[in-house]
């Protein structure tokens, strides 16, 4: 039985990025109905979420009866029938879905599920791709989340410069424009760091800013 004070989901696409969607959506708490058209996908993962069903999801009728205009947010994640992937996603936004969350591939295929009206298009390769680059090809970057074409969250090993520094006197803010929204000094986690915090060796600083900026902080020794 659903429960209907919380967020519903329906995650369509039991493939690799919609198996592990449905199912940190599930680990949190939601109610999760999982759609695939593939009969042994459904057995496989029949216990695994609240609700799995074998559906065609280009099949506006199978959608309807499915109750998915229920459901808070819509995952699409077929990745390679496109086709299917763009079907799915129109026929939902037919039908008025709130939410919809399809998954894309290439940069062409993010520009046509953002034409057609997804509200999020996710790129999950894309995205990991850049960040796993980002991170093998500078020493200093641990992580990196972008934000826009302008902005990133980049975890950053602090420059030598600064240790034993305060976040004032590393005068980051000031002449880089960047802001520390949070300290990871071993296993612990300083969120919201005072000007005063003062910066040890091997800490990693998560920082928020331009890319520019960002690039020029990561650049110093
Ligand atoms: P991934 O790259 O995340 O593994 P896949 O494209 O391999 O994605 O898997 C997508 C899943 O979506 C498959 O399990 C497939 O059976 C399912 N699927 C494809 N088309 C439809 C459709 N029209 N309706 C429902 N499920 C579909």
């Amino acid at each position: 039985k659903l429960k209907s004070d919380t967020k519903q989901f329906a995650v369509i696409g039991l493939g690799r990025f919609g198996s592990n969607m449905a199912m940190s959506l599930y680990k949190m708490g939601y109610d999760v109905l999982a759609i695939d058209k593939n009969m042994k996908k459904v057995q496989d993962f029949s216990n695994a979420f609240t609700h799995v069903v074998q559906a065609d999801s280009t099949d506006e009728n199978a959608l309807r009866e499915l109750g998915i205009l229920n459901f808070d947010v819509v995952v699409v994640a077929i990745g390679e029938d496109i086709e299917a992937n763009i079907m799915t996603t129109l026929q939902l936004k037919e039908i008025g879905v709130k939410y919809i969350v399809s998954m894309a591939r290439s940069p062409l295929q993010i520009k046509v599920l953002e034409k057609i009206g997804a509200d999020r298009v996710v790129a999950p390769e894309r995205d990991m791709a850049q960040r796993v680059a980002y991170n093998l090809a500078s020493t200093n970057v641990m992580d990196y989340i972008e934000l826009s074409d302008e902005f990133s969250i980049a975890e950053l090993v602090i420059p030598r410069a600064f240790i034993n520094k305060t976040l004032v006197e590393s005068n980051i803010r000031a002449k880089y424009n960047i802001n520390v929204v949070a300290i990871k000094r071993g296993e612990h986690l300083i969120v919201s760091p005072l000007p005063s915090e003062v910066m040890h060796e091997n800490d990693v600083v998560v920082v928020v800013g331009d890319n520019e900026n960002i690039n020029g902080l990561e650049k110093l020794k």
